[in-house]
């Protein structure tokens, strides 16, 4: 068998390497220079006045949730094809999620499907840019405007895209970043707040560190949680920052590169990316067509994992997921885009040190199994 493509792998060299070992050999392993200085370069790649460094975009979320005052009984609206966290922020803080089904080109909200989902309860929406694209996020942030609604940007996905002129993160009132390891930039394990918003930044900040507000190191002044990012980690993200360019450069070589090499596919359904969006590539999946279905899918990830190549469903419907269909209600049906999308998603290897002789072998080896899978179907009927 070849050697084995990973789904996904970070880029880290010898700066990374460098700058994790000389923090070692400070004082100061966590809240000291590094973590000031990747807040820093974070605000002003956004163009955002504020940036705090949390342990991990889902942490960032939930203290994103609790500084924009969202409490137990508000309505959060938000999209069920995402990664869970993006859910689970707002059920951290007791409110209830209200999904709204997603546009099939985006992959985001459906702007048409807002408005019908605004309840008297309606507090904020928390908005994700779906595997990295920004589309529709100009248009639902005026939304949340004309309603008063708070916007919070799970932008997890998206770091360092743009849509025209706009940021991702420059959304709202606040807009959260991940860095695990899969992401466009990593710290192993962190995640960065963004908001123009003083006092909003000072609620995070306060959240992060057990509720200080002050220097007193005793002085608690609200409920707070440890989700403080390590100087290791921000040292990390500082030399992550520094090859930035590089980094979202090599991913969108290999995006184009699988773009030209199954444009022609007749089964598959590729990202489209409007002229005016520079897209952030978070991972590179492909839809099946009308063709397959979602056991089928399935089928063909199994197949491709015995080939040793690295690939996932993403994401299947959060709605559906056990703990919030049974707490709220949700059933299979009610998002038909959402659930009709996610039966035939295929994440396929994405990262940037990835050849294009591995890229071409990937699309040789699912192109393979394509035919197989409709052939073996035309067998049976
Ligand atoms: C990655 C991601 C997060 C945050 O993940 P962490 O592992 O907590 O850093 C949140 N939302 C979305 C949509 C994500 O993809």
């Amino acid at each position: 068998m070849p050697v084995p493509i990973p789904l996904s792998q970070p880029d880290i060299t010898r700066r990374e390497i460098d700058a994790v070992v000389d923090v070692l050999s400070t004082p100061t392993l966590s809240i000291g220079p590094k973590i000031e200085e990747f807040e820093a370069m974070c605000a002003k790649l956004v163009g955002r006045r504020h940036a705090i460094g949390v342990s991990s975009g889902t942490a960032g979320l939930h203290c994103a949730m609790i500084a924009a005052g969202v409490g137990p009984g508000d309505d959060v609206i938000t999209t069920p094809f995402s990664f869970v966290a993006s859910t689970n922020c707002i059920l951290y803080v007791g409110a209830n999620p209200v999904f709204v089904d997603i546009d099939p080109k985006t992959l985001n909200i459906d702007l048409e499907k807002l408005a019908p989902a605004v309840t008297p309860k309606t507090k904020a929406i928390v908005a994700v840019e779906a595997f990295g694209h920004p589309g529709g996020m100009v248009k639902i942030e005026q939304f949340a405007q004309k309603q008063e609604l708070i916007l919070i940007e799970d932008s997890c996905e998206g770091f360092g895209g743009r849509t025209g002129k706009r940021m991702i993160g420059s959304f709202g009132r606040a807009a959260v970043f991940g860095f695990y390891p899969n992401k466009q930039i990593t710290t192993g394990e962190g995640g960065m707040i963004v908001t123009d918003d003083e006092r909003f930044a000072m609620t995070c900040r306060a959240l992060r560190n057990q509720g200080r507000e002050g220097m007193a190191w005793l002085s608690h002044e609200r409920l707070g949680y440890n989700y403080r990012l390590s100087e290791i980690n921000a040292a990390m993200g500082v030399a992550q920052m520094q090859r930035l360019d590089e980094l979202l450069d090599n991913r969108r070589r290999v995006a184009h590169h699988y773009i030209d090499r199954l444009m022609t596919s007749r089964y598959l359904i590729l990202p489209t990316i409007p002229d005016d969006t520079a897209m952030s590539w978070f991972v590179f999946v492909v839809r099946l067509c009308d063709l397959f279905d979602s056991e089928t899918r399935d089928n063909i990830i199994k197949e491709l994992r015995t080939e040793g190549i690295g690939c996932s469903n993403y994401f299947p419907p959060i709605h559906v997921q056990p703990y919030i269909a049974k707490q709220f209600g949700y059933k299979t049906g009610d998002f038909p885009v959402c659930e009709y999308v996610a039966a035939r998603t295929l994440a396929l290897p994405f990262f940037g040190k990835i050849t294009n002789r591995q890229i071409d072998s990937v699309c040789e080896t699912l192109e393979a199994i394509l035919e197989r899978v409709l052939l073996g179907k035309k067998d049976r009927f």
